[in-house]
């Protein structure tokens, strides 16, 4: 819901046009940190990714800094949502 069916990734390259059967985005909610490392089950550390940019945060040799980035937006869009609500 708090992705509005875009991708969270502020440097998203682009997100592909097409849905889901269903009509969903096509979207991957991942934890911005690895959760067997620290990551908890919460909005706060949860971030909606596109195929693209979850592949480069597991693969990308910038995964880590791209971590860093969706560590902060993540935060940014959680407290923006909460006060909405
Ligand atoms: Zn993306």
């Amino acid at each position: 819901m708090r992705s509005g069916g875009r991708c969270e990734n502020p440097l998203c390259a682009g997100q592909p046009e097409d849905v889901k059967e269903n009509g969903d985005p096509i979207l991957e909610v991942d934890h911005v940190l690895d959760r067997a490392r620290w990551g908890r089950d919460h909005p706060i550390q949860m971030i909606a990714l596109c195929p693209n940019c979850h592949a480069i945060k597991t693969w990308g040799r910038t995964g880590e800094r791209l971590r860093e980035v969706l560590f902060f937006e993540a935060r940014v869009r959680h407290s923006a949502w909460c006060s909405e609500a």
